[in-house]
């Protein structure tokens, strides 16, 4: 365990290591005016072919390649949810002045972190990406002049959850940065006009953490105390029930920007916002619970939220 004391130390200093860590139903030519009757294909979806969506907690990197119990729950959150078509996944690692999409055929995986275990920088997660899926998204988001890009891939914050949830990485994956310009109501807006990806089979996934108080959890692994502190406790608790009672206002109220305990968990945004997403693009008809919670390094948490 000494690179967790040392070397995660040094790597979690460096920079940014882990702070910046129907159209309608066409008809045939000369087709009389009287529509015809509705194929499969052109069939609304049913509620129960709605997908879910995720706010993942991933913490470490190491939980990439660890058989921990945070790797175990990763590995779990893809049980009971039908095959998604792509995902569209929103890191907390990809947290920059602008609103982009990861639009290679074939993004690269992206170390995003320093001083960890050389076996961390071998692992290689191929899944494809979805030039359609982000050409999608950057219409639904087009009066946030969302831009596609082939400069970024998949940052740890996607690739270490998605090696467990979809280890054969035969699920097709675009990234959506998170601008750093914009105020939690503005993402929330974003988020929204997302939501219809929901019934066209893609899986939006946020990856952050429901605390991210660095300096903290540093803290923690130096002196080796695991305790949770009160204000992490009652962040974790106060934002889980407000997510569990669709009450926007109350999340939003949690949002580091108007909240003291919320500036305590989230000293920079980027680990926040990915769940600001994610419940951006459900409503109250979405079933919300929790496959993973509890804490790392003390004031980690690692609380996963699926809503619907
Ligand atoms: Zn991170």
């Amino acid at each position: 365990m000494s690179w967790r004391r040392r070397d995660v130390l040094a790597g979690l200093a460096a920079a940014g290591a882990l702070t910046a860590c129907g159209a309608p139903a066409s008809t045939r030519a000369g087709a009389p005016e009287t529509p015809e009757p509705a194929t499969d294909k052109e069939a609304p979806m049913d509620a129960s072919s709605r997908m879910p969506v995720l706010f993942v907690g991933h913490g470490s990197p190491m939980n990439a390649i660890e058989d921990n119990r945070w790797a175990q729950g990763f590995a779990a959150l893809s049980e009971g949810i039908s095959r998604p078509k792509a995902i569209l996944a929103i890191s907390a690692h990809w947290f920059v002045p602008g609103t982009y999409l990861t639009s290679n055929e074939q993004p690269p995986t992206i170390h995003d972190f320093g001083g960890f275990p050389q076996a961390l920088y071998e692992v290689q997660y191929p899944a494809r990406g979805s030039v359609d899926l982000a050409k999608r998204v950057r219409g639904l988001l087009a009066e946030s002049g969302a831009e596609l890009r082939s400069d970024w891939g998949l940052d740890h914050g996607t690739w270490s959850v998605l090696r467990h949830m979809y280890p054969d990485a035969d699920v097709p994956v675009v990234q959506l940065s998170i601008d750093r310009r914009l105020r939690a109501a503005q993402h929330l807006e974003l988020a929204r006009s997302l939501a219809d990806l929901r019934d066209e089979g893609v899986l939006i996934v946020g990856s952050g953490n429901m605390t991210h108080n660095l300096r903290d959890a540093i803290t923690h692994m130096r002196t080796g105390d695991t305790s949770t502190p009160k204000w992490a406790r009652r962040f974790d608790t106060d934002v889980n029930a407000a997510l569990e009672q669709h009450d926007t206002k109350a999340v939003l109220a949690h949002d580091p920007s108007v909240s003291d305990v919320g500036r305590m968990a989230h000293p920079s945004p980027d680990h926040w916002l990915p769940l600001i997403y994610a419940y951006g693009a459900t409503d109250e008809n979405d079933a919300v619970r929790s496959p993973i919670s509890g804490f790392d390094w003390g004031s980690l948490s690692m609380r996963s939220v699926r809503f619907g």
